[in-house]
């Protein structure tokens, strides 16, 4: 579903040096898989993300999502973010504040390039607040939410164009650890029950070893180990 191939990006810094964010950054994510991208802070997981998304473009490699080359430096492709059918969660999910839950969660349908009826919004909103289990608060006004709540509206906002790849930035640093656990298995069991790709970007190893289907351990922007969350676990 996903591939990665020996992905690299680098960015010149302040003092005109190079700064190899991500380096040789190769693996691939099966149809509705969690995939982890786990480690220290500035190993390259958010770069690598957004490479992915198309934000950043990768200094060289390729990345092919569902069979379609979205990023080729020996062929010359670089697709367009809005052009590639991926949602994406950050840490410091932007809720809009005078907007009610409804209308959170229907901006992207709105703001495309299709245009929706209002029946089409409908359904397509009432489905992806089901799914974050936020039925009946479509009216309530979003800085009304509690942390959890918005968290998922966030969620709900990504999942309403049906992306064929989720990608999710530490959506759970923001929350207290009481909510943060009872998100991850919200998480867990969304990811699973809408059979959606997800690649995941955390340095807590807890979250990544209970979530993940597999997982990348980066340093310094080098996988330096891949394998299931037990293989993980039992070889550090
Ligand atoms: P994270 O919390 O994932 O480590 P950061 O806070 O390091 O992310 O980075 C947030 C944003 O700032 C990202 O878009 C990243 O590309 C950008 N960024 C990170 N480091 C630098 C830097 N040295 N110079 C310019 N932009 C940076
Ligand atoms: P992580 O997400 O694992 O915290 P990042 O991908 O944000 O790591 O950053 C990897 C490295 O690249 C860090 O050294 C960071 O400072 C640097 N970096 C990230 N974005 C930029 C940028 N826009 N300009 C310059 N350096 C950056």
């Amino acid at each position: 579903m996903l591939i990665v191939k020996d992905m690299c990006k680098e960015y010149p810094n302040d003092q005109g040096q190079v700064v190899r964010a991500a380096q040789h950054i190769s693996f691939e994510v099966a149809q509705g898989k969690l995939f982890t991208l786990l480690g220290p802070s500035g190993c390259g997981k958010t770069t690598t993300l957004r490479s992915i998304a198309g934000l950043e473009k990768p200094s060289s490699g390729e990345i092919i999502v569902g069979g379609r080359v979205l990023y080729s430096s020996d062929r010359k492709i670089f697709i367009a973010p809005n052009q590639r059918d991926i949602g994406m969660v950050f840490q410091s999910y932007a809720i809009w504040p005078h907007m009610n839950v409804f209308e959170n969660a229907a901006f992207p349908l709105r703001v495309g390039k299709v245009k929706y009826s209002k029946k089409q919004i409908e359904d397509k909103v009432l489905r992806a607040l089901h799914a974050v289990a936020l039925d009946g608060l479509e009216s309530r006004e979003a800085t009304k939410l509690s942390g959890g709540q918005q968290q998922r509206l966030a969620l709900a906002r990504a999942l309403v164009m049906e992306p064929q790849l989720l990608l999710l930035d530490e959506p759970l640093s923001n929350l207290d650890a009481k909510l943060r656990e009872r998100m991850r298995f919200e998480l867990k069991r969304l990811q699973r029950d809408l059979g959606i790709t997800t690649i995941y970007v955390t340095h807590d190893q807890s979250e990544a070893l209970a979530l993940s289907n597999e997982i990348a351990v980066m340093k310094s922007g080098h996988i330096m180990q891949l394998g299931s969350p037990r293989e993980i676990y039992e070889h550090p």
